[in-house]
């Protein structure tokens, strides 16, 4: 493959790594997606996993999965098996590139002796607040340790010893000797390695010292010979820590380059913040259809396809900036309008009966299963006497611009009749019950030969043949733009959480062609949205998640607000 031969449009990361296979920087591409196994995976690693496989791919080199599962506390087997389904979902491939930073724990150890042995790392008796004050601020610098002056040999022993389980835990650490003044803090002596006394998920009790994060990753990046490791803008503050391991050891050096973040209106991408709603029963799960987890958004609906054409859509820059969920949403509608088959839905049932319509009688309409695809066919709609209507669609006393069915008036049933409301039934409580109405048989399959209009079109189901369904509505979870965004001064971004999240309509009805529609089947409920089949479903009664509705709906919420 050549380098120019570039499926997505050319971003700053594609340019530098264009120029370092020119320059002869790199001889072959090889990137890596480097997750923490401490929660599922979200919408922005979706992003981080288009760009790190996408940038491999598109310069014929490979992508590695390693985990950076250097935490024993928070780090579980679920969450692996959970991203590692995520990722395949995804479209994306490792081949059998999978590892594990904690594979590297005896090479980083010795990585780390090189560096005692070099006199560039010593191990601190320092508390974590001793630590803290000796740190200085931005504005001031910082100040040595009193144990940075330990001879080698001291350091090798008490580091040894370290490993070896003899001092309880936060009582040492190992940290690198680098520079207690200078003017990027991460370059202040930081530490290479604490004491746990831990169970890691795969080393089991075998450590009692952990690398952290900044020692694991670089050195884990070199061990697999990464040619550039992509990360997000968080990370360019330690770039220059990054460098100094790899060069101090004299070890191979990747290429750290940095891009922005996604992040979402009225979405909240951090996994801490997302374990918490799923902790304490905010939602029902990690893949609860309202959250922006990989499992979440594929229960709501969302394909692969339109994720990925999502994260092209949005590209990658070095500016942070907020995109509008919008975005998101029109990604999916604008792939389910091309592929989802058009069925009829009725969410709040109105019972319409035709009165000049025989009791027995059905018969069967032809409705178009996609207009946008013309392959897809046609099928057959029961239609009798008695009908379901959406109670939106009739008013007994209709303001000026409503169109649809009101006493006296002639609307058109989707592929069926033009119907007049003769009259309605009401309970005691002086609600509509029922509407009463006629049709006119000449206008079959919805044209009326002597050219007369209607106004409006609605949609139907045969109250007979209905089947029964659960039907879940959604809104965003938060109710500001930037859920972080709060008034008083104790509270957090729960406090923004949308009451309205889910509304649960018990008892609608589909069609009859729907009522064994597999989990995951994705259907245009006319009129209503994008609805796709829960894995709740039952024989016979499937639940619907409304994925996204027709149009975009924000709009007009912004303006709202
Ligand atoms: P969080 O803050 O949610 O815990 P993280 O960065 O700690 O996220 P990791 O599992 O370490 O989560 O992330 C793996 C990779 O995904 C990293 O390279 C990280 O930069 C990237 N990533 C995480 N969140 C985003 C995001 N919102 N947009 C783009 N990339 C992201
Ligand atoms: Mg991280």
């Amino acid at each position: 493959m050549t380098e120019t031969a570039s499926s997505a449009p050319s971003d700053f990361i594609r340019t530098a790594v264009s120029e370092d296979l020119r320059s002869g920087r790199f001889a072959h591409i090889r990137t890596r997606f480097p997750p923490e196994p401490n929660g599922y995976l979200h919408i922005g690693h979706a992003k981080a996993i288009a760009v790190d496989f996408g940038i491999a791919n598109d310069f014929g080199g490979v992508c590695n999965l390693r985990f950076d599962d250097t935490n024993p506390v928070k780090e579980e087997q679920e969450y692996v098996d959970s991203i590692m389904a995520d990722i395949r979902w995804l479209g994306f491939d490792w081949g059998d590139r999978l590892f594990f930073a904690s594979d590297y724990f005896e090479t980083l150890y010795q990585y780390a002796v090189r560096l005692i042995e070099k006199g560039k790392a010593y191990v601190c008796d320092l508390t974590p607040d001793e630590m803290r004050e000796y740190r200085g601020t931005l504005k001031a610098p910082g100040r040595e340790s009193p144990y940075r002056n330990r001879s080698i040999a001291e350091n090798l022993d008490l580091f040894a010893r370290m490993r070896a389980g003899e001092f309880p835990e936060g009582s040492r650490t190992l940290r690198a000797k680098i520079d207690m003044a200078s003017g990027n803090i991460n370059l202040r002596d930081p530490v290479m390695y604490r004491i746990l006394h831990a169970t890691h998920h795969r080393t089991g009790d075998a450590w009692k010292i952990y690398p952290l994060y900044d020692f694991a990753h670089g050195q884990s990046d070199s061990i697999e010979g990464i040619s550039h490791s992509l990360c997000s803008l968080e990370y360019e503050i330690h770039r220059p820590l990054y460098d100094w391991y790899t060069r101090e050891l004299g070890i191979y050096a990747p290429r750290q380059i940095e891009f922005a973040r996604l992040n979402l209106s009225y979405t909240v991408l951090s996994k801490r913040k997302l374990l918490r709603l799923v902790k304490d029963g905010y939602v029902k799960g990690w893949d609860d259809p309202r959250m922006p987890t990989l499992s979440g958004l594929r229960r709501r609906g969302y394909t692969a396809s339109s994720i990925r054409a999502f994260c092209a859509a949005i590209g990658v820059a070095k500016a942070d900036s907020v995109v509008d969920i919008a975005m998101l949403e029109h990604s999916l509608r604008d792939e389910l309008n091309k592929s989802a088959p058009r069925v009829m839905g009725v969410l709040r049932p109105l019972r319409v009966v035709i009165e000049n319509y025989p009791e027995d009688q059905v018969e069967t309409m032809t409705a178009i299963n996609n207009p946008e695809d013309p392959g897809a066919g046609t099928r057959q709609l029961p239609f009798s006497r008695v009908l379901y209507i959406e109670q939106d669609d009739f008013r007994e006393n209709p303001p000026p611009k409503f169109f649809r069915l009101a006493p006296g008036r002639e609307v058109r049933l989707r592929y069926a009749y033009f119907v007049t409301c003769v009259g309605v039934v009401k309970d005691a409580a002086g609600n509509v019950v029922e509407v009463r109405c006629t049709y006119d048989p000449a206008t079959r399959g919805g044209d009326a030969p002597d050219g007369r209009k209607v106004k409006a079109t609605v949609h139907w189901l045969s109250a007979a043949h209905a089947v029964p369904t659960e039907v879940r509505l959604y809104e965003s979870l938060f109710n500001r733009p930037n859920p972080d965004d709060v008034d008083d001064e104790g509270g957090d971004f729960l406090s923004n959480l949308n009451p309205n999240s889910l509304e649960v309509v018990a008892n609608a009805f589909v069609e009859p062609s729907v009522r064994s529609a597999a989990a995951g089947a994705a259907f245009q409920f006319e009129r209503l949205g994008y609805f796709c089949v829960d894995p709740d479903s039952r024989a016979e009664r499937p639940v619907f998640n409304r994925a996204v509705g027709l149009k975009d709906s924000w709009a007009k919420v912004e303006k709202a607000a």
